[in-house]
């Protein structure tokens, strides 16, 4: 038995019926890293005792005859921009290359309370910003589909790590689509929540009324578990709502008759031929299972990149004023006072991507250039959101792709950071408007070798259980293989 190639629920089964025991499970994905992730490089770091030893307790509840929980001994990935108390925390910058995080994030403490066991932190764009993981400060990691190509970012470690066996499911984090962009090239199942639903407590900051802490997996289910045990309330994130968590899984198998889907004619646009064939064929196998699909429109969608990279680099350049080399990780040397103390730690630090965002989050927010930019991109966000909510009035679930392109060569869009940005088009509006989505596989293209296609779903405000039943119909129905 491939102990690599297992879900969740399969694991729990397993353990349960005593086949497999979790140190064994998490032995297995130790070794599966050591021989894959030297080519895939989706880990930054391992913490291989920190499984073992929650794998332990899982074999001793077993061993006694206690009920399981959750996610007991299942391998599970960390992006690096999460805190894991004990462990090198780097968000894939040299700025951070010494950080050791004095506390575990709320979703990581959550995971681990219901039994996941961590292997280790996944690589990622610096800070989170970027769309294929080669902004990362130390290494670009790998598609394991073609390894001549991105896995899509910025959480690109965490889907690679997913798809490639390397850990059955993850947490990534998406501000402007870092988890459905990177699922959707990696061929696995990626879930942001309503803005709230996870709490952001332990996740680095990069653009905070945009950041939210998601789940990979290979199922829909796995990924259902997984956003059941770390979303909720929480009192150390004044932002995370307290709406309360349904049971997602109970209501995977509910029948999607007469569900409307609405198909929004701007993200159709200027599409690869392929992308929209396949996507075109998920719809129509959704209408298959009974939904009806109405066309809809969104038409404030072409001004969304714009917005959100104006308001995405005025929260960053605030939020990363606290890199100073005072507080925290790295810190230059040879410098004469402060100031030039400041001015070395921060540019040997961060990389270059980083700081164009930076400059650009300082220049929209500065006196003069603060309402045309900053204040206009909030109106704008706005509309973009009142467009969704005029839309959930006359249908339940919107589908769209995930990603214009499916993935890139390496290097291909690394000089052209607005070619990059537009990798976002079918992600950022959601996280502009706070509403939910889920990145599925939707067949693949017919190059060779074949690379994934993704369809994603976007819902209304907590509104997740719907998605995912959608999503889990798509799937028992054929549709990741569909094309
Ligand atoms: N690619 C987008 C950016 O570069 C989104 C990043 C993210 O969601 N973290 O900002």
């Amino acid at each position: 038995m491939d102990l690599t190639a297992l879900t969740a629920t399969d694991i729990r089964e397993l353990l349960t019926r005593r086949q497999v025991s979790a140190q064994e499970l998490v032995r297995a994905h130790l070794d599966a890293i050591e021989q894959r992730d030297k080519e895939v490089r989706a880990y930054l770091t391992l913490c291989p005792e920190r499984a073992l030893e929650k794998a332990q307790q899982v074999d001793a509840l077993i061993e006694a005859g206690e009920d399981l929980p959750p996610l007991a001994g299942v391998p599970t990935a960390i992006k690096d921009v999460i805190l894991t108390r004990g462990v090198r925390t780097t968000c894939a910058s040299k700025i951070l290359c010494n950080y050791i995080a004095p506390y575990d994030a709320t979703a990581v403490a959550r995971l681990e309370a219901a039994g996941a066991c961590v292997l280790g932190k996944t690589n990622c764009d610096e800070f989170a910003m970027g769309s294929s993981t080669e902004n990362s400060g130390y290494f670009p990691t790998r598609n394991p589909r073609d390894l001549a190509r991105v896995p899509g970012g910025s959480s690109g470690g965490s889907a690679a790590a997913v798809a490639a066996g390397m850990a059955t499911v993850a947490l990534g984090s998406d501000t402007g689509g870092s988890i459905r962009q990177p699922a959707s090239f990696c061929g696995v199942v990626g879930m942001m929540g309503t803005y709230g639903r996870v709490s952001r407590f332990g996740l680095v900051a990069f653009a905070s009324s945009l950041d939210h802490i998601g789940p990979f997996g290979r199922s829909v289910r796995d990924v259902a578990r997984v956003l059941g045990v770390i979303a909720g309330r929480d009192a150390n994130d004044s932002t995370s709502a307290d709406v309360p968590v349904p049971d997602y899984e109970a209501a995977l198998d509910e029948s999607v008759r007469g569900i409307k889907l609405g198909i929004p004619e701007e993200y159709f646009r200027g599409l690869s031929s392929e992308i929209g064939t396949n996507i075109q064929k998920g719809i129509q196998l959704l209408e298959k299972l009974g939904c009806v699909a109405v066309p809809i429109r969104l038409p404030h969608t072409e001004a969304a990149i714009a917005c959100y990279y104006i308001i995405a680099t005025a929260e960053a350049s605030s939020n990363l004023a606290r890199y100073d080399g005072v507080r925290y990780g790295f810190r230059a040397s040879g410098y004469r006072n402060l100031r030039e103390m400041y001015e070395k730690t921060r540019n040997q630090g961060f990389g270059a991507e980083v700081k164009r965002r930076i400059m650009l989050g300082t220049y929209v927010l500065s006196s003069g250039y603060y309402d045309a930019y900053y204040l206009k991109a909030q109106k704008v966000r706005t509309l973009i959101t009142r467009d969704f909510l005029e839309a959930f009035d006359e249908v339940e679930v919107i589908v769209t792709p995930t990603s214009p392109i499916p993935a890139f060569r390496l290097g291909e869009r690394l000089d052209d950071p607005l070619q990059m940005y537009l990798a976002d088009i079918y992600t950022v509006t959601a996280d502009l408007a706070g509403i939910p989505g889920i990145a599925v596989p939707c067949g693949r293209t017919r190059g060779e070798p074949p690379l994934p296609v993704g369809m994603q779903l976007l819902g209304k405000h907590f509104d997740e259980a719907r998605l995912l039943q959608v999503a889990h119909a798509f799937e028992r129905g054929g549709g990741f293989e569909v094309a």
